[in-house]
């Protein structure tokens, strides 16, 4: 009998971390430190690279799926930059009233056929827990790039990234979450995610979004401390990263009651004078009025500078997922 064997040697340029490589990105919670750093370096290595030659070879051949149910600005267009400048290319199903979905197809058929045609699957979903359930589907990597209320793994490591480029290094920082802590999956990851830090997290939010009581242990089981407050005042002066995030509309059942809450609070200029100089103001995008535009031109705002370091962190997870990093 004759077996075909698919690959006997690595590639030129192959280079398989078995930490990344094949893998699933589906939560926060399976990095350790040491994975974050090589993460990070690599992203870096990635700022480099884009900055001496704009788009290069590491993923020619390679192919992507960025299946999008919910809409996306940043994360859809920034896995396809990034795909594009490794010299890959990239499947974009983002609009699914147009594919079979419509026709009623489940996630999981739709991952298969996906999977039969491209390496890896960027999956956006506004259920919990289904980039879980695509994952189990395929045998290709699925890359969760936001599960509704649940996670947002790629944004929290770009957050992580963004602060360690911006502040030097995450120990030692206290970092305020304000905002939709309830709904808002960027908060839930990037919480879990500074578990592996030495920092203090201060979570501001109306009363009926809190951060969920389940993470707010998980958190504190890892040694971290933390306080809740409904008042900025109450955190904003020793505050080193102030996370703002939006109120997410779009997962509430009552109308009115968003409509309670969505002008809680709002950053201007008069609230950065109460702040750190060294401070920085990060929002994972895009903003509905949380932060005043005139916020924009003080060096703190560090909210664009963000969604360029994401791109460098979506290139680095891409190469170490693919195996060429
Ligand atoms: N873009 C982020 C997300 O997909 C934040 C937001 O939508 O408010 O979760």
């Amino acid at each position: 009998m004759t077996t075909r064997r698919l690959t006997e040697h690595l590639p030129f340029g192959e280079k398989r971390d078995p930490r990344f490589f094949g893998q699933d990105i589906l939560s926060v919670s399976q990095f350790d430190r040491e994975d974050l750093e090589t993460i990070f370096e690599v992203a870096h290595e990635m700022y480099g690279m884009v900055e001496r030659i704009g788009t290069f070879d590491l993923l020619k051949g390679k192919v992507l799926t960025n299946l999008f149910y919910e809409p996306s600005t940043r994360t859809s267009s920034s896995f396809v930059a990034a795909i594009e400048r490794l010299g890959g290319s990239v499947v974009q199903i983002n609009n699914v009233t147009y594919s079979s979905v419509s026709k009623g197809e489940t996630l999981q058929d739709t991952v298969k056929t996906m999977e039969s045609y491209t390496d890896a699957i960027v999956l956006r979903h506004p259920e919990k827990g289904s980039a879980a359930l695509a994952a189990a589907a395929a045998s290709k990597p699925v890359i969760n790039a936001g599960d509704g209320p649940g996670e947002h793994p790629t944004q929290a490591l770009l957050d992580a990234y963004t602060i360690r480029e911006e502040m030097g290094a995450i120990d030692g920082l206290t970092i305020t979450m304000l905002g939709d802590l309830k709904y808002g999956r960027t908060v839930h990851s990037l919480a879990k995610l500074l578990t592996l830090y030495d920092v203090k997290i201060n979570y501001v939010s109306p009363d009926i979004l809190q951060m969920p009581e389940l993470l707010v242990k998980e958190v504190d089981a890892a040694g971290i401390d933390q306080y809740e407050t409904t008042d900025l005042d109450d955190v904003l002066a020793d505050t080193d990263v102030l996370y703002v995030t939006r109120i997410q509309k779009e997962r509430f059942e009552n109308p009115n009651e968003y409509d309670m809450v969505k002008d809680s609070y709002v950053i201007t200029p008069e609230t950065l004078t109460m702040a750190k100089e060294s401070m920085i103001v990060m929002h994972p995008l895009p903003r509905v009025g949380e932060i005043a535009t005139e916020v924009d031109n003080d060096p703190r705002a560090a909210y664009f500078r963000q969604m360029e370091y994401g791109m460098y962190v979506r290139m680095a997870l891409l190469a170490l997922v693919l195996g060429r990093a």
